[in-house]
């Protein structure tokens, strides 16, 4: 099948003017100008038209089981205050409203450009149902938390990688993601980061979020701190900071996902940037918390990867008293109002090959080019060849056109 578009934003190469994307199976065979392609290439052709063809783009975090919670807690005053909140929320939740929720969540980012998300369960009993109801790419991330009272780091682990490796097709869609630094232990983050290296599986975690999570580690007080310590052995803190703890727990590589890392201390970028780790920056998030700038500048000049994510619909505020939706569109928009010196391509850089990379999904997902998966969005566009990545950046609803390894998850009015 030859996909023609007036342009084709391949990514990882400069744009086509009258491009066209050639496909077998659910494989990327070529990437070229239009007039390039024979006669016999062009038999099986799907012309486009008036649209800007690019890659699907890769939610680096998401949390689809927390979708319905959209609009549900309003910004508290500190974010421990959201932590409780949220913990309330989640316990008047049956299994159904997760799976219900987890299915609009995946709707959403379909419709609104994604093919791949890297996705926090903290539902297990969802998969694989959920999985099946959905073209989307999803690796699911299996959140652990080890506090008081729970189930001991040791068993906990061992059974959560048990799940996992017995699911259906699990090979490249399976994780694990200890929640935070200060929801768990540092055996428990040792144990998963042990099983998850012997295993070739990413790991993510959410860390350096909050100026609450900083004290807590850096200088043993704060709202956190008061909070948890009867809930968590807390001798681990005072002794530097959330970053430093993962690097003390041997948690810290080239298959970790650090997700936020808001709050920098000392040699934090440096360390990241010696284990190759990425980094998941979530704008409208981070707009929510109302944290400190995101050290985007610092973790750049580190050489880190950055990429971007919707983290929940919990932690979105509404705009015009509208529900919002998962979208990496309103994130690069959200992000690009605050970092104008970052270049569109850039930017889509982040949604794109980097979340990619932090996926584990380097060369298959992210740009169109030879041999890679075949999944492209379209989006409608009329302008010149030299806006096309600002114009991605400021695309508004549905995208025109979704393919997601080959098939239409999305199909566009022409085919
Ligand atoms: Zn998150």
């Amino acid at each position: 099948m030859l996909l023609r578009a007036r342009i084709v934003l391949p990514v990882s190469q400069p744009p086509i003017e009258d491009g066209a994307v050639l496909i077998s199976a659910n494989r990327i065979v070529a990437v070229r100008p239009w007039g390039e392609f024979s006669a016999d290439e062009r038999r099986d052709v799907t012309d486009l038209g008036e649209v800007i063809l690019l890659p699907g783009l890769v939610n680096a975090h998401s949390h689809l089981d927390y979708t319905g919670m959209a609009g549900k807690i309003s910004p508290q005053r500190t974010f421990t205050d959201w932590i409780q909140a949220i913990v309330s929320l989640k316990g008047s939740w049956t299994n159904q409203d997760f799976a219900d929720s987890w299915r609009a969540g995946a709707d959403m980012l379909l419709r609104n450009g994604t093919t791949t998300t890297g996705d926090v369960e903290t539902i297990p009993e969802l998969l694989p149902a959920v999985w099946q109801s959905t073209p989307l790419r999803v690796i699911s991330f299996r959140e652990l938390i080890s506090l008081k009272g729970g189930q001991h780091a040791d068993e906990l682990v061992r059974r959560t990688v048990g799940e996992c490796a017995a699911l259906p097709d699990s090979s490249g869609r399976v994780g694990l993601s200890p929640h935070a630094p200060y929801t768990t232990t540092g055996e428990l983050l040792q144990l998963a980061a042990h099983e998850a290296r012997k295993r070739k599986w990413r790991l993510v975690t959410h860390v350096a979020e909050s100026e609450d999570e900083f004290d807590m580690f850096v200088y043993k007080h704060g709202p956190l701190y008061e909070w948890l310590r009867h809930q968590r052995d807390m001798s681990d803190c005072g002794l530097g900071s959330p970053i430093h703890h993962l690097e003390r727990n041997d948690f810290l590589g080239d298959n970790v996902l650090a997700v936020h890392v808001n709050y920098l201390w000392r040699d934090d970028a440096a360390v990241l940037e010696r284990y190759k780790v990425s980094v998941v920056h979530c704008p409208r998030s981070h707009e929510y918390f109302k944290h400190l700038l995101f050290p985007r500048a610092e973790l750049a000049a580190a050489g880190i990867n950055i990429c971007l994510g919707t983290d929940s619909l919990a932690s979105v505020l509404k705009t015009l008293g509208k529900l919002p939706e998962m979208n990496l569109f309103e994130e690069m928009r959200t992000f690009s109002r605050k970092y104008s010196d970052v270049l569109p391509v850039s930017i889509i850089k982040m949604v794109t090959v980097n979340g990619a990379l932090a996926l584990g999904k380097q060369g298959q997902a992210g740009e169109l080019t030879e041999n890679t998966l075949a999944d492209l969005i379209a989006l409608p566009y009329s302008g010149p060849l030299g806006k096309a990545y600002e114009a991605v950046i400021q695309h508004q609803g549905s995208v025109a056109a979704s393919m997601i390894d080959g098939n239409w998850a999305i199909e566009p009015p022409s085919a």
